[in-house]
């Protein structure tokens, strides 16, 4: 009896395989769709290109663009206090350091170190978020190359840059933050509270953190 190859044999999850379209001869030979490519190909070749020529030509991305993040180095200090807060929020736990006092500094707490592991850093930006002095920010830095496994763990050496070189990123989060919360608290630079004391002295004012906010909530109506 010969073999009736119109009904397939392995393929028995498909109940239905024999109702599947029937190839045409033209099909069959591929040729057609063989040109159809190459044609689709050829004209693609006159496209506008959106390609670079990375590394000749580099990629300047605009302030939105949320690359490695870097220490904010304010009058060649770091504005971190080593509150933990962006240690905390980071998802991968990438981020370690050990906190410090100098009371003779108004700024009085700073970080003796500070470390993120880029290996485990996925750029989410929550650090930057949840920062209450704007001391880490989201910088342009894209193309991060190590060749051991230790180099990938930035210290402060790496990691802090000067604002004026983040100045994009700065006036950029300033709108963003304003637009999400700027009605309840204006987040200009003099709102970064380097220390109690400091704040204190700038303004002369013996009023705590939430009596100013409830202070400016009157104000504002
Ligand atoms: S960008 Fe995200 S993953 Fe990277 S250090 Fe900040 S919080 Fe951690
Ligand atoms: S949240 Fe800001 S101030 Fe606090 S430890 Fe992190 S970088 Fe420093």
């Amino acid at each position: 009896m010969s073999e009736n190859l119109e009904i397939p044999r392995a393929n028995s999850i498909y109940k239905k395989s024999t109702e599947e379209r029937k190839l045409s001869f033209l099909e069959r030979i591929y040729l057609p769709e063989i040109f159809r490519g190459l044609w689709f190909t050829l004209k693609q070749m006159f496209q506008p290109k959106f390609t670079m020529q990375y590394p000749e030509t580099r990629f300047d991305p605009p302030p939105i663009f949320r690359g490695r993040p870097v220490l904010v180095e304010d009058n060649g200090q770091e504005r971190c206090v080593a509150c933990g807060l962006c240690a905390r929020a980071c998802p991968p736990l990438a981020i370690s350091m050990q906190a410090s006092e100098n009371s003779d500094d108004p700024k009085e707490r700073y970080p003796t170190f500070f470390e993120i592991n880029m290996l485990r850093c996925i750029y989410c930006g929550y650090c930057e978020e949840v920062c209450p002095e704007e001391a880490i920010v989201m910088s342009k830095d894209y193309d991060l190359v190590f060749s051991e496994r230790e180099e990938a763990v930035y210290d402060k050496t790496k990691l802090l840059v000067r604002k004026e070189e983040l100045k994009e990123r700065l006036d950029y989060l300033r709108e963003y933050k304003n637009r999400q919360f700027g009605s309840f608290w204006n987040f200009d630079e003099e709102n970064n509270i380097h220390s109690v004391r400091n704040r204190d002295k700038r303004w002369e004012t013996s009023l705590s953190l939430v009596e100013m906010i409830e202070q400016q909530r009157k104000e504002a109506k």
